[in-house]
């Protein structure tokens, strides 16, 4: 399948449906469908290192293939699932496609880390927390192996619940990023008391790198990471010239479809293992 589960998604807005306010349940029902029927899949998008390209982690993202909507992104229906309370569920599913696969590529001489995204209910429940550690243990994968990605508003706007839920998930070996940088209007002042050992700096930075007051913000957002001795990823990175700036900037890590787009799991193989890299 060389379909692309981004470009071709269609947002909430663009469901070609009249019918108002019956369309949010229609599509919820249709995830509730997919959810319980294994459909949602679990595929992966490589984050290399700056300097010489080697993938070093795979952050692990939801696909949703509907036969009326065709590709839903996430952006439409992770906040749904998340609503109803199905993320719980969904991120089940993702994590018993995602282990596997690390396991594989470890067993083939690749070590990897992955990247899990980890919505706002999923902090929040300790069963959820609870069953990935247990769901690793089985996989014979330690929390050191999983960098947790958690959106900057969920992780800095609440801070004292958020701060008390990480340490936690610290403190037994996950690893912590802060997705979504610069995004979240959060007081800085927290950031530092937060166990967090990566900033993802926003898309929407490296979309502006060619601007000055975009490069500055990226720019800032790096100094900052290096005083506080955090690595930096920048996501969404589509050309060379943005990937050599960001280097030039002194950012540790790429992420972006000039590297690879999110891919299931065989093509991410394909792309790991071959010679492409
Ligand atoms: P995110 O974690 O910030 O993921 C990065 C997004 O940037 C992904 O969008 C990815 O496909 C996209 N991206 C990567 N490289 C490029 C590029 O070069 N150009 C552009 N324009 N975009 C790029 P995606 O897959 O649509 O996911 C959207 C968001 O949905 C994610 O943002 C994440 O917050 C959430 N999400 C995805 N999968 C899961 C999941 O399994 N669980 C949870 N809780 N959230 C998820
Ligand atoms: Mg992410
Ligand atoms: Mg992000
Ligand atoms: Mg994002």
């Amino acid at each position: 399948a060389k379909t692309q589960g981004r470009n071709q998604t269609c947002f909430f807005g663009e469901v070609s449906d009249k019918s108002g306010g019956k369309r949010e349940l229609y599509i919820q029902n249709k995830l509730v469908e997919a959810v319980s029927g294994r459909r949602i899949q679990a595929w992966f998008q490589p984050i290399v290192n700056a300097d010489d390209g080697e993938c070093l982690v795979a952050e692990v993202l939801a696909r949703w293939h509907d036969a009326d909507f065709g590709w839903v992104s996430p952006a439409t229906f992770i906040p749904i699932a998340e609503s109803t309370g199905m993320i719980n569920e969904l991120g089940h599913q993702i994590w018993l496609q995602a282990l596997p696969a690390l396991v594989a590529w470890r067993e083939r001489g690749r070590n990897l880390r992955l990247a899990i995204n980890i919505s706002k209910r999923q902090l929040f429940s300790p069963r959820v927390t609870e069953q990935l550690v247990g769901e690793l243990a089985l996989a014979g994968l330690a929390p050191s192996d999983i960098v947790l990605e958690i959106t900057e508003s969920i992780a800095l706007l609440d801070v004292a619940n958020a701060s008390e839920r990480l340490h936690g998930l610290h403190r037994i070996g996950f690893h912590i990023a802060i997705d979504d940088f610069g995004t979240g209007y959060s007081a800085l002042s927290q950031l530092h008391e937060m166990p967090v050992s990566e900033l993802k700096i926003d898309i929407s930075f490296v979309r502006r790198l060619h601007e000055p007051a975009g490069q500055s913000m990226a720019q800032a957002i790096i100094h900052l990471a290096k005083a506080l001795a955090m690595t930096t990823v920048a996501e969404g990175v589509e050309d060379e010239v943005t990937a050599s700036k960001l280097r030039s900037m002194g950012v540790d890590r790429l992420q972006g479809d000039h590297f690879a787009k999110p891919m299931p799991r065989g093509e991410f193989e394909n792309w790991l293992f071959g010679e492409r890299h």
